[in-house]
């Protein structure tokens, strides 16, 4: 089992008397920088001038600099901007000002683990990895509990390299639901590989599919929806809530033995084979080179390949599905 760590274990001594400087207020950058203040660590915002970020960062109270002038005023540079853009802003932003004993912080191991940011040896580098979006990061705080997260060193120069990541998990109140230690290359791989195989790409195709299988059969589109894509959330929820037995448990007999006999002749070894290749393509970094190359046009090559999902059937029955249920206007 994975070493686990709870609030009563970790201290918050170590952020004393340090300044943390969040570069970017988005989706972790603004929950996290507000856990953090309200837990009494402070903190300060590195952000472009130029953005609209700063002006929310300003309303909400938040001393606001230039990102060079923040690295200048940090002990801890905590780097919550889109991985693609990470690299830019890194070389041109913040490397020209670490000074020695500083602490790099991320929260996604990307740019680390493919060798796009490379720090000097003399700073130390940590991930802090909240499981969660933003907004859920910064509700379960409010509500005096937190989300689970990662924590990794990468380099230790200070020696204090773990305790400032577990400081800073608790400061983002994560150690109260369980903070798990991993590495960068762990959870850089992990994720990448659970996105493709599973989360984004597998779900979408397999719910696509079952989609398009039961329209060709004659079914109405309205119908296929519901069978294959509206009711994912429901099974979803409850395999989130009990597991895959208490779903089972929750089903009609006839679905779960339905379910059992033919699910693993659909999803059978050629497509597990499948997963493999591509988890390899991860691990060998061959994904990330082929992303990486196309950091320059990233925004066009995303619509280019969105284009046909927009276009599919089910988007448009999805659209008529969710009014009828109230979640769209
Ligand atoms: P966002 O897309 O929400 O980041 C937006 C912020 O980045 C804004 O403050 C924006 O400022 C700033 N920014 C964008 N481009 C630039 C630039 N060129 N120069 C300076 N600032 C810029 O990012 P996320 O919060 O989604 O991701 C941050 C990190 O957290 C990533 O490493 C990601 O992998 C990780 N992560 C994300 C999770 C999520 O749920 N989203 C979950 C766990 C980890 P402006 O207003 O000026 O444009
Ligand atoms: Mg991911």
């Amino acid at each position: 089992m994975v070493k686990v760590y709870y609030d009563d274990e970790v201290s918050m001594d170590i952020l004393k008397d340090k300044t943390v400087a969040v570069i970017g207020y988005g989706n972790q950058g603004e929950a996290q920088a507000k856990n953090m203040r309200d837990s009494g660590v402070h903190v300060i915002l590195g952000l472009r001038p130029s953005g609209s970020s700063w002006k929310r960062a300003e309303k909400d109270g938040f001393e606001v600099y230039t990102i060079e002038e923040a690295v200048k005023r940090a002990d801890i540079v905590h780097i919550l901007i889109p991985d693609l853009v990470q690299p830019k802003v890194y070389r041109e932003h913040i490397e020209p000002y670490l000074r020695e004993g500083q602490a790099l912080g991320f929260s996604h191991g990307f740019n680390i683990h493919y060798k796009q940011i490379v720090p000097p040896e003399y700073v130390d580098v940590i991930m802090v990895a909240p499981k969660s979006p933003g907004k859920r990061v910064r509700e379960k705080y409010l509500e005096g509990f937190g989300v689970p997260a990662l924590v990794a060193v990468y380099q230790d120069y200070t020696g204090n390299a773990k305790d400032l990541a577990l400081a800073m998990a608790k400061a983002i109140g994560c150690t109260r639901a369980g903070v798990i230690e991993t590495t960068f290359k762990d959870e850089t791989e992990s994720d990448l590989i659970g996105e493709q195989l599973v989360l984004v790409g597998g779900l979408i195709e397999l719910i696509k599919k079952g989609f398009e299988v039961l329209v060709e059969l004659g079914y109405p589109p309205e119908l296929a929806y519901f069978e294959a894509c509206n009711e994912a959330k429901l099974i979803m929820d409850l395999i989130y809530e009990r597991g895959f037995t208490g779903m089972l448990k929750a089903v009609s007999d006839t679905a779960k033995y339905g379910g059992l006999t033919v699910g693993p002749k659909v999803i059978d070894d050629h497509v597990k084979e499948n997963m493999k290749k591509f988890a390899e393509r991860v691990r060998s970094g061959e994904f990330a080179k082929e992303w990486i190359s196309k950091a320059d046009k990233a925004s066009e090559v995303l619509e280019e390949l969105m284009k046909p999902i927009e276009e599919h059937e089910i988007e448009k029955v999805g659209r008529f599905i969710r009014k009828m249920s109230g979640l769209e206007r």
